[in-house]
């Protein structure tokens, strides 16, 4: 055997002992130092003696040809494994930047912080396009089927909707639209809703509610309960549409709230400020214990008079408090005919108001639905500008993320107590309350999500993407799939490195 055949031998076994016996996406991976790396391979295996060693780079994927001079012993050592044409660390990083709703701005500067090496903007962009959002909205497709052919078999189904915006106001771009399963706690679907397809800002809301009602009633689902904001619009197009409409407390809370505070802020009203809890509260209980129109105003109304320490009412459907009799603080009550008491009921009986309390939700959804808005703010978040396919990629991200987590358990110390951690009340900074801490979130969809891109997308991405571009967008944000990229010329490069050829020195 010459000094070639030997070579072509080691080169053969050493390739065979480079394939993981694991998926390379399960594969344990590790920064090397570059001093590392030529501590290793610049000794000749054979011989010993000073090997020739000569490293390209392509991103984070590192091929090394190692030449000995003395024995012609000669070899090719790559960092990754190399899928195709792809080094398998790259897609794999632009996968977990993505799929973690990281930017890869920031990622790239901390990697050069610590001048560990990365690819350039318009790699991570291939990817994205051609492999990580393609199995995004396969899996939250797959997800969202699953959800709905589970409520296509149930009856008295109660759905919450509710939008939130990009920017503020009228500059608002895009609307994300959720609609939740509010006894499950699920997002059984995610629109995205741009300003100018649907005639501004002001009906984006709407116009998300009608597309996901569309869909429902394609997959056979038939709600009977939809709990929205109050917005005329909204109001309307659901009377038409025949569904029991009831407005969520914590957006007629938070409005009130902000009145409140006003008022307390004025002149002979310091005393309002004590009352907002309370009056807070007493418009959730009153949601949640009452089950008539009539029983809700009677209920709401008898604040006016709890305030000024009167807990006997005219009205026969609540004739008196509930609570037992009050002990302590004498001084927090309002005097009858005082200023902070006119002003409080002139703002408590608002026949707006009263109208929306008839309408109240006994089943709350502003808590989940303000949950999701802000992990979606997570994956989405409100000072990056992104494409309308990007954005909504992001939001099924943080459909799957809220999905797998909405229904996590309180924590338990070691000796099975339930654990709980202060928080302060938003409007009321110097109040706190006890609020559960819940167990750790899993990341279960993030490890699927990995194995879709390398098992099923990366191997045949075709279907995967025609799929994303059948998704409606606005005329205006064409589809970027075929646009060109500097990284078809650097994908060539590992074309001609897995040929055996020479990749260009960096
Ligand atoms: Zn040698
Ligand atoms: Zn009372």
């Amino acid at each position: 055997m010459d000094i070639g055949e030997t070579v072509t031998i080691k080169t053969e076994s050493a390739n065979v002992i480079a394939e993981p016996p694991t998926p390379v996406q399960k594969t344990p991976t590790y920064i090397v130092y570059e001093s590392c790396l030529r501590e290793l391979l610049t000794e000749c295996p054979d011989c010993k003696m000073k090997a020739d060693v000569r490293m390209r780079r392509w991103g984070t994927f590192l091929t090394v040809l190692q030449n000995c001079q003395y024995c012609q012993y000669s070899r090719r050592w790559n960092s990754q494994p190399v899928l195709g044409s792809t080094p398998a660390g790259n897609l794999q990083l632009a996968a977990a930047i993505y799929i973690n709703g990281a930017s890869f701005t920031n990622i790239e500067k901390i990697f050069k912080t610590m001048n560990l090496k990365i690819f350039k903007w318009p790699t991570f962009q291939k990817y994205v396009q051609r492999h990580i959002e393609p199995a995004i909205v396969k899996q939250w497709r797959a997800s969202q089927d699953g959800l709905l052919a589970e409520l296509s078999q149930q009856q008295n189904i109660i759905l919450g909707g509710g939008m939130r915006t990009d920017s503020p106001g009228l500059f608002a771009r895009f609307g994300s639209y959720a609609m939740m399963d509010l006894r499950n706690n699920k997002v059984i679907d995610v629109q995205l809703v741009e300003s100018s397809t649907c005639g501004g800002v002001d009906n984006m809301e709407v116009k998300g509610l009608g597309r996901s009602l569309t869909l429902l009633k394609d997959h056979d689902v038939r709600p009977d309960t939809v709990v929205t904001e109050t917005r005329p619009e909204i109001e309307e197009f659901l009377r038409e549409a025949a569904f029991t409409h009831y407005y969520d407390v914590g957006h007629i809370e938070k409005g009130l709230s902000r009145k409140l505070k006003v008022i307390s802020q004025k002149k002979n009203c310091r005393k309002v400020k004590k009352w907002l809890p309370t009056i807070r509260k007493h418009l959730y209980w009153t949601a949640e214990t009452s089950t008539t129109g009539p029983e809700k105003m009677a209920k709401w109304m008898s604040i006016v008079n709890h305030i000024q320490n009167v807990h006997v009412h005219d009205d026969p459907r609540f004739p008196q408090c509930l609570h037992p009799p009050h002990t302590g603080d004498e001084d927090k009550w309002l005097a009858a005919g005082s200023p902070a008491v006119s002003k409080l009921s002139k703002t408590l009986m608002n026949k707006k108001l009263l109208n929306d309390v008839e309408r109240l939700s006994p089943h709350p959804h502003t808590t989940s639905l303000q949950h999701f808005h802000s992990v979606s703010k997570r994956f989405a978040p409100k000072q990056q500008m992104f494409s309308f396919q990007r954005f909504l990629c992001r939001l099924y991200l943080a459909a799957l993320h809220f999905n797998e987590n909405s229904g996590r358990p309180q924590a338990t110390s070691a000796d099975g107590e339930p654990l709980f951690r202060v928080a302060f009340l938003k409007s009321q900074t110097r109040e706190c309350t006890d609020k559960p801490v819940k167990v750790e979130p899993t990341y279960g969809y993030e490890e699927e999500l990995v194995d879709l891109v390398f098992d099923k997308v990366f191997p045949d991405p075709t279907p995967y993407v025609e799929e994303v571009l059948k998704i409606p967008r606005p005329p205006d944000v064409p589809s970027r799939f075929d646009q060109p990229c500097s990284q078809d010329v650097v994908f060539g490069y590992v074309s001609v490195i897995n040929r055996g050829g020479r990749p260009p020195l960096y």
